[in-house]
Parts: C-alpha cells; structure tokens; sequence
C-alpha cells in the first residue's frame, strides 16, 4: 500500500471526479473516470484494467494490469461538469505484483531519465506544437483564415482562440512562452517552456487533449497531423533539447568559449543524435503521413546534418545571437505532434549520452540551405539523407542497438510490430 500525501487527499475533496489516464504505445491517452469518494482507495491501491483491449498492449493469457497514479500529475482541469470540477492524474501501468509493464511508454522514459540523473544529467526539453484550424462549411473543412507568419487580426482568426488555449495550458501548471500564426494560412504554434522530458512528455499529450476541448468549444476542428494541407506547410514539434546539472540545474550545454556557446557535452550529445538519426527518426517522424512532411522546401528536415541559425538542417543551434548565454540547446526538428513523446525522449537521451560516451565529433555546422545543395557537394561533405519512408526508419531501428536498448526488447519489439502495420496501412 502506498502513503498518499494530505496536500493530495486536500486537494481531491474540491472534485467530483478524477480522470486516470495512461498512455498507449501511440503516445494517447487512455482514460478511466472514477468518482472523486473512491480516490482514497485508487491512490493507495491502484485500479485493474484489461490490457488486452488495448491494442498492442498485452496478450490476454497475462492481461490484468494496474493503473498505479502517478501523484505528482494530479491537476484540477480548467473546466467543469454540470458545475462539479473535474481532476486528471497520470498513472503508470503494473502487473498486479506491482512490476512495470515494459510496454508502458512512461515507466520507459521514467527509467531512461533516471538512469541519466544518477550519471549526473537531467535531460530537459522544450517544445514547439503546431496545428492548423479548419472550418466547416457545409460538409468541406475549409481553412481557418488566411493569416502568415506573426500576422494579427482581422487576417490572423486564431489569436483568441490561442488565448483560450494559454489560459487553460496556465491553469493545468503549464508556462506558456509564445503564441502565434505560423507560416501557413489555418496554421498556429504555441510553445511551452522546458522542463524535465516526463513533464514535457505528459504535456504534449495534454497539449492535445485541451487543443481539442478548445477547437471544439470553437465549432472548429484542429488538426496537428504532419501534412494536412498536401501542398502547404507541415506540423512539426521541435524538441529543444539540453542536459542540466540534476543537483544545481546548471545548463551543461552552455560554455561561452565554445562554437555557438555549445559546450563539448552539447557537442558529443548533438553527434550522438546525428549519429541515430535514422533509427530515431521512427521515434520522431511515427506515421506514413509523417514522410510527406519531411520534403525540401517546407522548413522540416530531409538531410542529417546540423547547424546555427539555419532552418534547412536536422539540428539548429537557435537563439544564439539573440540570447548570448545559458539558453543554449539544440532544435532537434524532425518530430511532429503525432509522435510518442516519451519514446522520442528517451531514444534522443540514449543517442545523446551514447555521443557523450564515445565523445563523438559532430563535424562543422552546415551554413547553406541545404535543400538547395548540390547532390556532389552533399556527397563531399558525408551529408546523408533521413529514412524516407516509415519502413525504411523501422530497418533502422531494429539495427540501432542504443536505441532499441533504450526503449527494452520487449516495448521495441512491440512498437515495431504496431508501425509495420501502420506502414502497411493496417
Ligand atoms: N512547419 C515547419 C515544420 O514542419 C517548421 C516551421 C518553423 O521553423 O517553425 O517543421
Ligand atoms: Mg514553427
């Protein structure tokens, strides 16, 4: 039995109910809603559920898990129901035993990054979401307006319902940096401030369940798939990644002598990541859909390389002339919404720390649009291309031994089996 803290008892007498909600090897939210009276019991004991109705998740001769919560997620949604509040708490998955189940996507990154901190990092990342907005006219979805990038109205649509979205993001415990119209007409961004990768992890997925609520409260629908629009500009969910002192929370990427401010951890972590670049991208990039966003032209990766203030490479070392300091980090751009967040982390931590470990070079910065390079210059310069296709990631995976590591045999092996299908169209 498990001591559940007063603060959390206090807290959970102000609510009618409490959403319990666990994460699929998708990256969504799965959800089972238990009166507020019986959380006492919830929280010391945990509550089963059949693991074999979710897909991929367990065979149904070992199918009975536990969703044990996860205290430190509890938060009091932004809205009501019929006047009653509502809660929502993240919970980890276990065998009745209490052993963790090795497909549970957050036990995987709660392992990864506790296994980092005890080496002294503390993996932290922020992230970029964007999403478009359509409107239906009869039975077409039409774009939301015909905003560009950092238009405001009456050209820009999407500023109040952007508002709507900080306020209730704030009042789940999120900071919300900036908001703002993306390149694209119908296309939006909102940018949260980093914090460990299991926060950040539990907010994207949060992210897009209040998106939704919101869009909906709008009559809109809100879609932050790769390439919505065939020809436009596609969603991407640049990851900024840094490791900082787990003790003192020091950046260790900063180093005011180095290349862009990069420290030699920053730059063996960054050569790491260049180095799994194909095996993370099916991490990243988790979709069919996703390869039509990874084409030259559109701001979204297409060749493994890294460099400064430049939005034609895989890796961007941003803000360097604005910032001058601490905030250094690096744009990891190949993810869009619809990857598994807790995957992605603890495969980029792993490729990261694998770089630290062999003190990989990452090469020089890439200072051209690479899009526009010549195929014998890239060639010159050892530029390779990322997986082009969903499949061709997976190959990579399934021969990236840190990568397939880092995730456990057993969540790879499933994961794998999930995204052939996809790539199949199953
Ligand atoms: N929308 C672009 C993408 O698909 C990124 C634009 C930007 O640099 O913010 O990644
Ligand atoms: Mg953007």
């Amino acid at each position: 039995m498990r001591k559940v803290s007063e603060q959390i008892i206090s807290e959970a007498k102000k609510v009618e109910f409490v959403w319990l909600e666990f994460v699929d090897m998708r990256g969504e939210p799965k959800r089972v809603t238990v009166h507020a009276s019986l959380l006492g019991e919830v929280l010391e004991e945990g509550i089963g559920f059949d693991g074999s109705s979710v897909p991929n998740y367990a065979k149904i001769e070992r199918s009975d898990f536990v969703l044990l919560p996860d205290f430190r997620t509890f938060k009091v949604l932004p809205w009501k129901h019929k006047g009653k509040a509502v809660a929502k708490m993240f919970c980890n998955v276990c065998y009745p035993d209490g052993a963790p189940h090795p497909c549970d996507p957050r036990f995987v990154l709660d392992r990864e990054t506790a296994a980092a901190r005890r080496q002294g990092y503390e993996f932290m990342v922020g992230s970029e979401f964007e999403f478009y907005l359509f409107r239906r006219n009869d039975d077409k979805l039409e774009l939301f307006d015909d905003g560009r990038y950092f238009d405001y109205p009456p050209r820009d649509k999407g500023e109040k319902l952007r508002m709507d979205l900080t306020i209730a993001l704030m009042e789940l415990g999120f900071i919300v940096e900036k908001i703002h119209h993306e390149v694209n007409p119908g296309q939006n961004e909102v940018d949260f401030k980093f914090a460990d990768a299991l926060t950040t992890a539990d907010n994207i997925v949060t992210c897009r369940q209040v998106l939704e609520a919101v869009a909906e409260e709008w009559g809109l629908k809100v879609d932050y798939g790769p390439k919505p629009v065939p020809k436009g500009m596609g969603n991407g969910l640049h990851c900024h990644l840094s490791l900082s002192n787990p003790t003192t929370g020091e950046n260790l990427f900063y180093d005011p002598k180095g290349e862009y401010h990069m420290s030699e951890v920053a730059r063996y972590f960054m050569a790491g990541i260049l180095d799994h670049a194909s095996a993370l991208t099916a991490l990243a990039a988790s979709t069919p859909q996703s390869y039509k966003r990874l084409v030259p032209g559109f701001e979204a990766p297409v060749y493994i390389c890294w460099g400064g203030p430049n939005r034609s490479v895989m890796i961007r070392v941003p803000g360097f002339e604005l910032r001058r300091g601490k905030g250094v980090r690096l744009e990891f751009r190949v993810p869009d919404p619809l990857c598994n967040p807790y995957l992605l982390f603890a495969g980029l931590l792993a490729a990261g720390l694998d770089g630290i470990d062999r003190r990989l070079d990452p090469g020089p910065p890439v200072l051209e649009n690479v899009y526009r390079m010549g195929e014998d210059e890239r060639k010159r310069r050892g530029i390779k291309m990322l997986p082009s296709t969903l499949d061709e990631a997976l190959d990579a995976l399934e021969s990236d031994d840190v990568v397939k590591k880092a995730l456990g045999e057993e969540m790879c092996d499933a994961y794998v089996r999930m995204k052939r299908d996809e790539a199949s169209g199953g």
